[in-house]
């Protein structure tokens, strides 16, 4: 036991004008989803991500919803989807009446397997003049979504073209990937029809909830505004689908511009709080670091470690409960959405990578504010937790 203050594992830093903006909305009494502060936020992600235009939402989830239903995914539909990601990816699918097909990730990246989909497709799909069918099933294919894994960017360049042949569109799952960038390019200029992120707290940057959607498309980005407001048409109560309320707040986007203006320096961070954890584990027997291909600079999100030797199977358990002794907050990976029991019954490929990755990784501690001095402690009481497990 320790008698040391718990190092959380990943709290927001709110040290810049946070709460200036915020005392100011309620001087204006502009709380909701007008005022001045939201066109300023979709102004200052859309230039981060390297789109030419945003539209904030309430959450990640919200902007996939409605991402995916402006792009016409509804009801039976199957849509693409990693089986390694957070939930909320499929849930954002199940919500238009559709389902995920699910897919494995690549070992290097985390991220959707090109050749995987491209195989599958092929020997899966068939062409109709409504569109792709997976023959399994009988359902239509209406979209693809990849998702930046931790904010590592899936191999776009390969994926997109694959989507493009057959026809279907492309919403990446951005949600924390602002700062990445793949062979050079930001998350914005990858390819997608549209892009999602998520500003929930946990994530590098944060409005305490939130979202956003963007892209380059003009008429698709003011579909996505319009079905996000209740698909209002004028100024009294008309509305021509049914709609959602899926706006982010003044509020939230005060704080959200207070963060977006120290983008940069929360990534740069991350990244640095990486790096460290990578360069301090390099030379521990059987634990790997964080996937870093060549052609990505990822966003570094959650960082950690990958327990490879076949001694750490199952015991990734216990190794978190001796770093809670020692004041050390660490959380294990998202579980695959195939095993997850919404999804048990949606169509899936083998799943050989996911099904042995998910149980051992280790995310440590990674605040953008996280010192020196904590993250050594976090490092020693690895090292030591190692020893006596
Ligand atoms: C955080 C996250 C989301 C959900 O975003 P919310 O804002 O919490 O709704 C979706 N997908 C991925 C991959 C995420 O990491």
């Amino acid at each position: 036991m320790t008698t040391e203050p718990l190092i959380p594992l990943a709290v927001p830093d709110l040290s810049g004008r946070e709460e200036e903006y915020l005392r100011a909305c309620i001087a204006s009494t502009f709380v909701s989803t007008v005022g001045p502060f939201v066109p300023r936020f979709e102004e200052q992600v859309a230039a981060a991500i390297g789109s030419r235009g945003a539209v904030a939402t309430c959450s990640g989830t919200a902007g996939l919803h409605v991402a995916l239903t402006a792009l016409g995914v509804g009801q039976n539909d199957l849509v693409v989807l990693p089986s390694l990601t957070f939930i909320a990816s499929a849930n954002a699918i199940a919500q238009c009446g559709a389902q995920p097909w699910l897919f494995d990730v690549t070992q290097e990246s985390w991220t959707l397997d090109p050749e995987l989909l491209e195989r599958r497709l092929a020997a899966d799909t068939e062409r109709r003049p409504e569109g792709l069918f997976h023959r399994p099933s009988g359902r239509r294919i209406a979209a693809v979504m990849p998702v930046h894994t931790l904010g590592l960017p899936a191999d776009m360049h390969a994926i997109v073209p694959v989507a493009r042949r057959y026809g279907l569109p492309v919403v990446a799952d951005s949600a924390a990937a602002l700062g990445a960038t793949c062979r050079g390019k930001p998350p914005g200029a990858l390819g997608a029809d549209l892009s999602v992120l998520s500003f929930n707290g946990n994530k590098t940057v944060t409005a305490g909830a939130g979202g956003a959607v963007v892209g380059d498309d003009p008429e698709l980005l003011a579909l996505v505004r319009h079905l996000s407001s209740t698909a209002r048409v004028g100024q009294d109560y008309d509305h021509d689908r049914p709609g959602f309320n899926y706006r982010m707040t003044n509020l939230q986007a005060a704080v959200g511009c207070a963060q977006m203006e120290r983008w940069e320096s929360l990534v740069a961070a991350k990244r640095r709080i990486r790096h460290r954890y990578d360069q301090a584990f390099a030379g521990l027997e059987g634990v790997e670091p964080f996937p870093a291909p060549p052609w990505v600079e990822g966003a570094c999100w959650f960082s950690g470690i990958v327990l490879r030797s076949p001694t750490w199977e199952g015991r990734e358990a216990v190794l978190r409960s001796r770093l809670r002794e020692l004041g050390i907050d660490s959380r294990p990976f998202w579980k695959p959405v195939h095993l997850q029991a919404p999804y048990r019954n949606a169509p899936c490929t083998e799943m050989p990578v996911c099904e042995e990755l998910w149980l051992r990784v280790l995310t440590l501690p990674c605040s953008a504010g996280l010192t020196d001095a904590e993250q050594d402690r976090v490092i020693a009481a690895l090292l030591q937790a190692f020893q006596s497990t």
